[in-house]
């Protein structure tokens, strides 16, 4: 039985991690300085805690500059806004990513919205979403552009393609359907009032699924050559009692028999997403200096 390639995101990020790095060294020579990330994480929820000191980490180890701002779960939005405003005017950062999801009592748009969108690395604010939808170059969101990369490093020119996208939020779903689109692919964009995702999901060449749901696209519902992109992180019980393990929103194990190639969970999305944002903060660093991104970014 011939079986889809497992799509190897982690050495993908690696490879871009360290053309990252190379840009950077222009960046230093040009400039003189560093680029910046700045990230601000507020309370103490553990999972967002990891993900900060991952980022930490490898900014440092692409040879950027690591600000961490942490700050008490009940601090004040107008407090919250205020250290926004700061980083916006600090020259030494050139991106700022607020961790989410945010306490309850923050609104979280109105964080996002404070964001200078020229330092806006995670892509959210409404300049640069509307950027994406016009075409116009700006900073879009990590975990989208991460998939599209894949995309591309496996299929080279995705024109005249069907994609189905399977999730329609505003971090993953909306931009990644913008992005296929402007790799003039024929976009559909499924959501929990699709009727007869199964059909829907079957036309694609591409499907790109983001719902939160284990294992929720079968693989019988995929089209045989089709390559799949396995967005979701869901963490389930593991048969080692006590113990969880992460899976996908796709039934991965179903589908690889007649995939053309899937990206793993782990392994796959989640590694380019760390990637991208290094990557979103070296260009944002040279749009604000003047200088071009450097070539293959
Ligand atoms: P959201 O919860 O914001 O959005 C989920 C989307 O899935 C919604 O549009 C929802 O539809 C749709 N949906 C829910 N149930 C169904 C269903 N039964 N059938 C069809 N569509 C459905 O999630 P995110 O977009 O933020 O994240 C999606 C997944 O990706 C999560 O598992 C998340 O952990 C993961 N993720 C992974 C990242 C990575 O780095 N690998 C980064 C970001 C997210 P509706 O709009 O109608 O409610």
């Amino acid at each position: 039985m011939t079986i889809g390639k497992i799509i190897d995101g982690k050495a993908f990020a690696a490879d871009l991690r360290e053309r990252v790095a190379e840009g950077v060294v222009q960046f230093v020579a040009a400039q003189g300085r560093k680029p910046g990330l700045a990230v601000v994480l507020v309370g103490e929820d553990p999972a967002s805690a990891v993900y900060v000191r991952n980022k930490g980490k490898m900014t440092a180890a692409a040879g950027m500059e690591s600000f961490e701002f942490r700050r008490p779960a009940n601090i004040g939005q107008d407090e919250l806004l205020e250290l926004v405003e700061e980083l916006n005017g600090d020259p030494r950062v050139d991106g700022i990513l607020v961790q989410l999801p945010l306490p309850a009592h923050i609104d979280e748009q109105a964080v996002i919205s404070a964001i200078d969108p020229a330092k806006d690395v995670d892509g959210f604010h409404v300049v640069n979403s509307g950027k994406l939808a016009v075409g116009q170059d700006g900073l879009v969101p990590c975990t989208p552009l991460g998939c599209l990369m894949l995309l591309k490093e496996e299929l080279g020119d995705l024109s005249g393609m069907e994609a189905v996208v399977v999730g329609r939020s505003n971090i993953v779903g909306k931009p990644m359907a913008q992005l296929l689109l402007g790799e003039n692919c024929t976009v559909t964009v499924a959501h929990s009032r699709t009727h007869d995702l199964a059909s829907v999901v079957h036309r694609a060449d591409i499907v790109v699924a983001a719902v939160g749901r284990p294992e929720m696209v079968k693989g019988e519902w995929i089209k045989p050559g089709a390559i799949v992109v396995d967005v979701g992180i869901n963490r389930v019980p593991s048969e080692e009692e006590g113990k969880s393990r992460i899976v996908g929103d796709v039934a991965t194990a179903e589908a690889i028999s007649h995939v053309r190639a899937i990206t793993p969970v782990p392994g796959g999305v989640g590694p380019m997403t760390i990637a991208v944002l290094l990557r979103n903060t070296l260009v944002a660093a040279c749009m604000r200096a003047g200088m071009d991104t450097p070539e293959g970014l």
